[in-house]
């Protein structure tokens, strides 16, 4: 049987890179898929890739900034009312922020990257968890990042951000287990997505791929990941297989964190 079959599955950042990788993954295995982004023209490229691979997909769009908390309510109250539950959550929205000396990191952007990556985890939390305790089921899978378990360097507003969202996972897996809701978070190293070419062009201009090469040298097994291969990870954490595992961390980053 198809893991994901009778599944209502909601991921946020599904416009693009890791959140679309997963989204193709799992419609293949039988989801319906609740996508939401800031991005409009990226929900309608990942829906137009889903049904090319998936002709039968359900794949809804719902263009939301999870910064906000009221957009956050809406984009569960729509999936809950058009769907009646959410099985699975892929709470991986997220930027990277202007790379900076902490020193020379500005208030405005460490704001912005924590309302992003941290607030818009905990409020999907806050508003998926009432769904899935009165279910008695669900599994909540937090992007959070190699920059959640160690220190990168330059990323003040990224690092606080994602080793909250491991906080929160930890917390919450805790509270919610007895209910028959696990909560994990996953910890990507360097995956190639739009938003790591972004920044190695901040780093490098033209010579970005050079920048690139170096950026990955750090890593043991000296390449960059695929977002289909964190799309396998959270497609297996999302799915009943994983429902033991709680109030973790798994990293998927080729050795990086743990070296
Ligand atoms: P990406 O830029 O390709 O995708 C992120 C998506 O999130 C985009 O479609 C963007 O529009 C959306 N988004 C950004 N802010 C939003 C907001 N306020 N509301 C709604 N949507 C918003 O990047 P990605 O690499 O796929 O990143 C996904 C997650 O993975 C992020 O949380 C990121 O921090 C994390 N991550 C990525 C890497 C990597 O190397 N790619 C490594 C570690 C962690």
């Amino acid at each position: 049987m198809e893991r994901f079959q009778d599944k209502v599955v909601l991921i946020t950042g599904g416009g693009s890179g890791l959140g679309r990788a997963t989204a193709l993954q799992i419609a293949k295995e039988g989801a319906t898929l609740v996508l939401v982004d800031l991005n409009k023209e990226g929900l309608e490229e990942s829906k137009k890739e889903i049904l090319t691979e998936t002709p039968e997909a359900t794949v809804e769009l719902i263009e939301a900034n999870v910064a906000k908390e009221e957009e956050v309510k809406n984009y569960v109250d729509t999936t809950v009312n058009k769907f009646g539950k959410i099985d699975g959550f892929f709470n991986n929205a997220g930027i990277e922020g202007k790379q900076n000396l902490t020193e020379d990191y500005s208030i405005d952007e460490f704001q912005r990257v924590v309302d992003i990556n941290l607030n818009g985890v905990f409020y999907g939390m806050k508003y998926v968890l009432k769904v899935m305790k009165k279910q008695g089921s669900g599994s909540i899978v937090n992007t959070a990042s190699v920059g959640g378990i160690r220190g990168v360097g330059n990323q003040s507003g990224y690092a606080a951000s994602k080793h909250g969202v491991v906080g929160l996972t930890k917390n919450s897996g805790i509270e919610y287990g007895q209910y028959g809701v696990s909560i994990k978070a996953i910890a990507p190293g360097a995956i190639m997505t739009p938003m790591v070419e972004g920044s190695l062009k901040q780093l490098g201009g033209e010579n970005w791929e050079e920048a690139g090469k170096e950026f990955v040298s750090v890593n043991p097994m000296k390449r960059f990941g695929k977002p289909e291969e964190v799309g396998y990870l959270a497609a297996f954490l999302l799915s009943n297989q994983a429902d033991f595992i709680n109030a973790t961390v798994i990293p998927i980053d080729g050795g990086q964190s743990y070296k």
